[in-house]
């Protein structure tokens, strides 16, 4: 598992390192994330919203944390 969760919110999709609240597999619309670009925004877990753009920024530093992770899982910590 990566340690950040895509996030339609504002127009994008944005990336989160905020864990998804209850063990819920997205953020339910309303939740406030603080997205990889460094924006606090709004989720929006509508079908539309995941057709929206990748943010450039949260894409970016998304690829920048995959590939700082170990190769082989649960070894964090
Ligand atoms: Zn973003």
């Amino acid at each position: 598992m990566y340690p950040f969760h895509w996030v339609p919110a504002a127009g994008q999709r944005h990336a989160s390192l905020d864990a998804h609240p209850d063990g819920a597999l997205a953020y339910p619309s309303g939740t406030g994330v603080r997205t990889l670009c460094g924006s606090q925004l709004t989720a929006d877990n509508s079908k539309l919203a995941w057709l929206w753009e990748t943010c450039a920024e949260c894409n970016a530093e998304a690829r920048r944390i995959s590939a700082e992770l170990p190769t082989s899982r649960g070894l964090r910590g």
